[in-house]
């Protein structure tokens, strides 16, 4: 093995293992080194978003809407199906069957682009040279022209409610329980809290989430975050607001381990619940842990992310970061995006990432997502705007589907009708988001949306309706405000 290469990237996840495709894709000799091992403790490429984030998460939201639809929902359609059950040690193996196999399709890539693939730890040293220490412990200095750094996040820990890997998880624990919970609390109502009570609700856990911000989705469109938290509400999430934890105990009660957890409410005022499970997701945090020597040049900004500008160099030269770790969303796709704008750069060439127009979603059912400023955000920048809305209740597709809860919201340029935003809730909310994320990159107007021929019957019309309802002429819905 050759220990010079063109590019070493620290960190396989979607923003590590994409910037290392594209690197290598453009003749660079590239190498990826993973620190992460798989159950069986063999070196495994793909990060959070394939071992315990994005695709495991949505392989159990899958199953257990299933299981849902099949023991809630056929029944208006007619189909009765008798003895239902959910195994979850089933479940959970098909989720690490799915992993496997995504993870195995990152192997077969790197092999395909000729990335070498290293398993072990990497560590930035001073003058672009990386320490690599591999699994049985064998030590090299590799060196290179450019180094990526993308050593992605971590789980917050609060010390009320430490984690002990049985009665108090994180995400990580929570898609591994091999039974459901009766009781399961989650500490954030955030996107990962809403997704994981999500999946063990539908199975038949009660669940209470402790929210200690006194808005729903504060980052989201409030129309939306409204209607949302009215529809998970309806599905049985008891989402409890402006609700700090302030303890927790794990007793024993029968033979059983149970948590009693304590919280003030919104008025100051102390209460107490019990829990079979507990799950804390209050959030990320960037992970640098042993991966800078004190001499690396490289910077971390106050939140202990990698400081970086905006095309995501760091203040050593020929280092670069990208992913969770740097500013910005935690988001896979914004990850990998800025992988392939760092690898094109380091090829000569001059992308940028556009992170105005960045997609969020949440995975719940019906999903929440969203594109754009929200109203929110335009209200406080002091901009001028048109607002469109349009609800699923009016679309054939979604009526015939039994999904017409929710609705699609635009908004857009007061004076240009430029797009500025999107926010749905509703069916395929995550797919319909992305063709306006399209008209955003291109610059389109709501009038544009609205000239757009759609096929009929889809859940996407509610796009359409909506952009037409911008201009005040939706046409399946009457219109508030009559423009021309
Ligand atoms: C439950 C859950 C659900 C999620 N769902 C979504 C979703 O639906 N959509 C979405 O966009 N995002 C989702 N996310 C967030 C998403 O997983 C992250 O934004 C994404 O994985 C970040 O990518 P990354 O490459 O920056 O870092 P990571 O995926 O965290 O990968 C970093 C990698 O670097 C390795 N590493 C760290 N230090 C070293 C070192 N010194 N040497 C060698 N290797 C090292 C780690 O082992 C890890 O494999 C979810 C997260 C969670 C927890």
């Amino acid at each position: 093995m050759t220990d010079k290469f063109d590019v070493i990237v620290i960190g396989s996840g979607p923003a590590g293992y994409v910037a290392a495709i594209r690197a290598a894709q453009l003749g660079l000799n590239t190498a990826c080194i993973e620190k992460w091992k798989d159950k069986e403790g063999k070196g495994v490429n793909g990060g959070t978003c394939l071992q315990v984030g994005c695709i495991p998460s949505k392989a159990l939201l899958d199953t257990s809407y299933k299981y849902h639809e099949a023991k809630e929902s056929l029944g208006s359609h007619g189909i009765g199906i008798k003895n239902i059950d959910i195994n979850v040690p089933d479940m959970i193996a098909r989720k690490d069957k799915v992993v496997k196999q995504m993870c195995g399709g990152i192997a077969g890539l790197f092999t395909a682009n000729k990335v070498t693939s290293l398993y072990g730890t990497g560590k930035l040293l001073a003058g672009r040279k990386v320490q690599f220490v591999d699994h049985k412990g064998e030590e090299k200095i590799l060196e290179a022209e450019n180094v990526i750094l993308a050593s992605g996040s971590t789980p917050v820990n609060i010390p009320v409610a430490p984690i002990d890997g049985d009665v108090i998880v994180d995400s990580t624990g929570a898609l591994e329980f091999h039974e459901i919970p009766e009781r399961l609390g989650v500490i954030g109502a955030g996107v990962i809290g809403l997704e994981l009570g999500s999946v063990w609700g539908r199975l038949g856990s009660k669940v209470v989430c402790l929210e200690a911000m006194d808005s729903f989705l504060a980052m989201m469109d409030q129309t939306i975050a409204k209607e949302s938290k009215k529809i998970l509400g309806k599905q049985g999430l008891d989402i409890r607001l402006s609700c700090r934890v302030t303890g927790s105990e794990v007793v024993e009660k029968k033979g059983k381990k149970e948590v009693v957890v304590t919280y003030t409410d919104q008025d100051g005022k102390e209460g107490k619940e019990t829990f079979d499970k507990l799950i804390v997701c209050v959030g990320r945090r960037p992970f640098t842990d042993g991966l800078l020597a004190e001499d690396s040049g490289v910077k971390l900004d106050e939140r202990g992310s990698i400081y970086v500008n905006d095309l995501c160099s760091t203040s050593a030269p020929g280092v670069w970061a990208i992913g969770d770790v740097v500013r910005g969303p935690m988001l896979a796709h914004k990850g990998s995006e800025e992988g392939v704008m760092v690898a094109e750069r380091i090829a000569g060439q001059k992308p940028v990432v556009n992170y105005d127009i960045i997609p969020n979603v949440i995975y719940t059912h019906p999903e929440i997502a969203a594109v754009g400023k929200t109203e929110e955000q335009l209200k406080a920048d002091g901009e001028e705007y048109n607002v469109g809305t349009f609800p699923f209740l009016a679309i054939g597709r979604a009526v015939a589907a039994d999904e017409a809860e929710g609705m699609v919201k635009m908004i857009a340029d007061a004076k240009t009708d430029r797009i500025l935003g999107c926010h749905i809730v509703g069916p395929s909310a995550a797919d319909l988001v992305q063709q306006v994320a399209i008209a955003m990159e291109f610059g389109s107007t709501a009038e544009d949306i609205g000239m757009t021929v759609f096929g009929h019957p889809t859940f996407s019309e509610a796009v359409k309706e909506a952009a037409l309802a911008v201009g005040g002429h939706a046409i399946h819905m009457p219109n508030r405000k009559k423009r021309r």
